[in-house]
């Protein structure tokens, strides 16, 4: 590993998501409660473990309240509900009964009560057929960790031992990889930056890293050995340099740097003949998507907020969210992707099965055909948003015309008895064989957005998740975009829309090739969308 004379240590990993950040590391640790302490009590020792269990359960109950406020107020009230539940739990006399009652009649520590008990719970719960029931399993699961975080002093989801990682407070997140669920767990406000050892650029956790605007770098094994909680770390999210024990030189350097971006850029007017839109992740990228004036929501990806929400949304809140975010477009097109779940966006409290090979697994329109409780309730709550509103539903990795059609007969289905208006049923081109057969396609569908990160994925056969292989995840070659030009020739034939809202559109670098391919739609990244706007005009004027 480089070194300098002032044992600085430089790394290269792979950036992910922009920024510079320097602060110290606090260890992200999965594992954190697999070596309980496990002790035999009796007597006053039994009053001793009561008093630590009920302290424990304060101490949990106000943090759960301190995060309900912060996520009511960041993500949104619904998603905020899912701490009052667990509050309302962790509150019942009967858990403390029960817990008290194993410290009584076993002897046992409040660690081992505490795990005991609600493992107990969790399983009868996962036993039950109900699904909604099944789901509060994950709730069971979340309170444990809180009082046992609680009971060995340290941070939710993290591994702080000591002052010197400032009780997570402006960390540096290290951890083994960076995935949804860890992204948006994190408390983001203390969260400067993100170092992982594994994930690739076009992850889904490194997506949402960017709408959050936290620097990430990725491609580092053997990272968590090398460092501590507590050590002083630079990283470079632009250039994907990572710098254990940074100088002061070297961190002046990267203040520089810092200033060079800003965060949220000036917005760029429309262009004419180019159309810009937004993807959304997540409730902050609304309001950027407002601020840019964006010319709609090319990619709605509406599975985000079941993850941040730890739940599944009912009928009427998804409702109430989407007829929101409909309003907040005045008119301009909302693309609403049905939910993509599975591979690297497994909804830990859906307890799916898991799977040797996720990305060719159980994902996107075949987890829904299999989950019709699911699509039923999301199908049913974008038709009541149809009322007065023409409304796009995308679906998510289609494979051929057949799908499809069996997948939108579904939806049709869900949404047969309730009043609408209309409503456009169209796909992501992402999967090679829809691809090849784009103009069957648009016999059938309304309108169809092009995912370049999929595309690429099985179009080359690499893994957009893995680090390792990033150096191959290299969509710019002939065949890719002859691809490209064949489905914008099969949208024009057919006189329907095409767009394309993968990260490439994002990047101005390709704005020249996908016009000339004939794309004159695309959706990116809010903040991405003053410079594609200048690259399409420029291109525009230079005609
Ligand atoms: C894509 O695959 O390019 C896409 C936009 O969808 P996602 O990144 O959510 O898979
Ligand atoms: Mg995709």
């Amino acid at each position: 590993m480089p070194t300098n004379a002032n044992n600085e240590k430089r790394l290269q990993g792979q950036p992910l998501s922009e920024g510079c950040a320097v602060s110290r590391v606090c260890l992200f640790n999965d594992g954190r409660h697999s070596n309980l302490p496990m002790y035999r009590v009796e007597g006053t020792g039994m009053k001793r473990e009561m008093e630590r269990v009920r302290r424990a359960m304060k101490i949990a109950g106000e943090r759960l309240e301190t995060v309900r406020d912060k996520v009511e107020k960041k993500i949104g009230k619904a998603e905020a509900e899912i701490f009052v539940a667990q509050k309302m739990i962790l509150e019942d006399p009967a858990l403390t009964k029960d817990i008290e009652g194993n410290i009584e009649t076993g002897g046992t520590n409040a660690e081992s009560a505490i795990d005991q008990v609600l493992n107990d719970y969790e399983k009868r719960l996962l036993s039950i057929e109900n699904q909604y029931i099944r789901e509060r399993a994950s709730d069971i699961g979340e309170i444990k960790r809180r009082l046992l975080d609680v009971l060995g002093n340290m941070r939710p989801s993290l591994q702080c031992h000591s002052e010197a990682c400032r009780h997570g407070r402006d960390r540096i997140v290290v951890a083994e990889e960076l995935t949804p669920s860890l992204t948006v767990d994190i408390d983001m406000d203390h969260t400067l930056g993100f170092v992982t050892e594994h994930g690739g650029v076009n992850s889904h956790a490194a997506i949402l890293a960017r709408s959050m605007g936290i620097p990430a770098v990725s491609g580092l094994p053997g990272l968590r050995e090398q460092v501590g909680c507590g050590m002083e770390l630079m990283l470079n999210g632009y250039t994907g340099e990572v710098i254990l024990w940074p100088t002061p030189e070297t961190i002046k350097q990267a203040e520089i740097e810092m200033d060079r971006v800003p965060h949220a850029p000036e917005p760029e007017p429309s262009v004419n003949g180019f159309t810009v839109m937004a993807n959304v992740n997540a409730f902050s990228d609304l309001r950027d998507t407002r601020a840019q004036a964006a010319d709609g929501i090319g990619l709605y990806r509406t599975e985000f907020e079941l993850l941040v929400a730890g739940r599944l949304f009912t009928e009427t809140e998804l409702f109430e969210r989407y007829a929101a975010v409909v309003k907040a477009m005045v008119g301009k097109p909302v693309l609403f992707r049905l939910f993509d779940i599975g591979s690297d966006k497994k909804l830990p409290f859906l307890n799916l099965p898991r799977e040797e090979n996720p990305s060719l697994g159980w994902r996107g329109a075949r987890l829904l055909m299999g989950r019709t409780d699911i699509l039923r309730t999301q199908a049913r709550a974008l038709a009541m948003c149809s009322m007065g509103h023409r409304i796009h539903i995308m679906y998510p990795m289609i494979v051929d015309v057949e799908q499809f059609l069996k997948l939108k007969a579904m939806v049709c289905d869900a949404i047969r008895d309730i009043p609408r208006g209309e409503i456009l049923h169209g796909i992501m081109f992402e999967v090679p064989s829809a691809c090849l057969q784009a103009e069957a396609m648009y016999r059938v569908i309304d309108f169809a957005s092009v995912g370049t990160n999929d595309l690429t994925q099985y179009l080359f056969a690499v893994d957009r998740d893995n680090a390792m292989v990033s150096g191959d995840y290299q969509p710019d070659r002939p065949v890719f975009w002859k691809l490209i030009s064949g489905l914008a020739q099969a949208a024009r034939k057919a006189g329907k829309p095409l767009s394309v809202c993968g990260e490439m559109a994002g990047n101005p670098e390709y704005a020249e090739k996908f016009m000339a391919a004939g794309i004159a739609s695309v959706s990116v990244s809010p903040r991405r969308i003053p410079a594609i706007r200048k690259a399409a005009r420029d291109l525009i004027e230079k005609r």
